[in-house]
């Protein structure tokens, strides 16, 4: 499989509209979704979404490692593919903390989301899966369904003083939590 060249921020494909898959199960779909993720890999990418390589379809990659202790959920999610998803927030309530993306590389900036969500979708067997996810799991998705309806983070920085480059928040937040900077961030 090759690894898929990722469209960044100003490629007109990443602010369209994405379209519904509309047979899962079909050959090209799984295809594709086995060279999204060799791509996120080689990337070293938190998730991908299939509009970020060119192809304007609702489909999303993404895992996340164990490690991040504010999934919600122990031992992390395996590395998952998700077709035609539909989130919906669970609750008001909401945090802020700093994203990153593969088609916006070397920057970050803080991005309010939503605690808790429940997510509907279609595996590549073409079941329909529901589940809820919570943390950085739940950001990790919203993030990526944004990017089926044409939607970057940067659109929903609210305190744009804080968005910059990664290497000059390590240099100049050096007492001001860098660590927690890096920490935080994983490119999406
Ligand atoms: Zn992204």
């Amino acid at each position: 499989m090759p690894i898929l060249k990722i469209a960044r921020m100003g490629h007109p494909i990443l602010n369209q509209i994405s379209q519904p898959v509309i047979d899962p199960t079909a050959p090209e779909v799984s295809r594709l979704i086995s060279a999204m993720i060799e791509t996120m890999e080689d990337a070293k990418g938190t998730g991908l979404a299939a509009p970020q390589v060119h192809m304007p379809w609702r489909i999303v990659v993404y895992k996340v490692i164990a490690e991040r202790e504010d999934t919600g959920e122990n031992g992390g999610v395996p590395t998952t593919a998700i077709i035609n998803p539909v989130i919906e927030p669970l609750g008001d309530d909401t945090n802020v903390a700093f994203e990153a993306c593969l088609s916006v590389p070397g920057m970050a900036g803080p991005v309010s989301r939503f605690n808790r969500i429940g997510l509907t979708y279609q595996n590549i067997i073409g079941e329909t899966v529901e589940c809820e996810a919570e943390g950085f799991h739940a950001r990790v998705l919203q993030h990526e369904c944004d990017h089926l309806d044409g939607v970057l983070y940067p659109m929903r920085i609210e305190d744009m003083s804080q968005f910059g480059f990664i290497e000059e928040m390590g240099k100049n937040n050096e007492n001001e939590g860098s660590e927690q900077h890096r920490e935080e961030v994983s490119d999406e």
